[in-house]
């Protein structure tokens, strides 16, 4: 089962994801868009203006971290990325990128569209997706 996502960083994303789910991401459109800002509305502004939604249902863009998400990351536990306006529909999502290859994992588990933080659900909803549900 082939699984496409639209990302800035495809590489990155297919190495990033475990083989034992029998899912196997494929980056089908590829373009980087600035971050437009140090908010989660500048941010999602610039992300949806590069992409046609249509055409890309799951969508993960990866942004080089800077020192201001260093800062939120020690303040807040941990914030590895941002999840699209439409949180009861994830399958958008931007992650920072920390050297962590979790950071990526976890934001691709939204991409995918997992909803925050419960595994069983996820792993589920990964099942379904290898069965060629959505
Ligand atoms: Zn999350």
């Amino acid at each position: 089962m082939t699984v496409p996502v639209c990302t800035n960083a495809p590489r990155l994303l297919v190495e990033s994801f475990p083989t034992r789910y029998g899912i196997k991401i494929k980056a089908v459109q590829v373009a980087a868009p600035d971050r437009g800002g140090w908010g989660h509305d500048a941010i999602w502004s610039a992300v949806y203006a590069s992409w046609d939604w249509q055409a890309c249902p799951r969508l993960l863009v990866v942004y080089e971290a800077t020192d201001g998400d260093r800062a939120w990351w020690v303040l807040m536990g941990g914030v590895r990325g941002e999840v699209g306006y439409d949180l009861d529909n994830p399958g958008r999502a931007v992650g920072f990128a920390f050297d962590v290859p979790g950071v990526i994992l976890h934001e691709l588990y939204h991409a995918l569209g997992c909803k925050e933080h419960n595994m069983d659900r996820c792993h589920e909803h990964l099942a379904r997706i290898k069965r060629g549900g959505r």
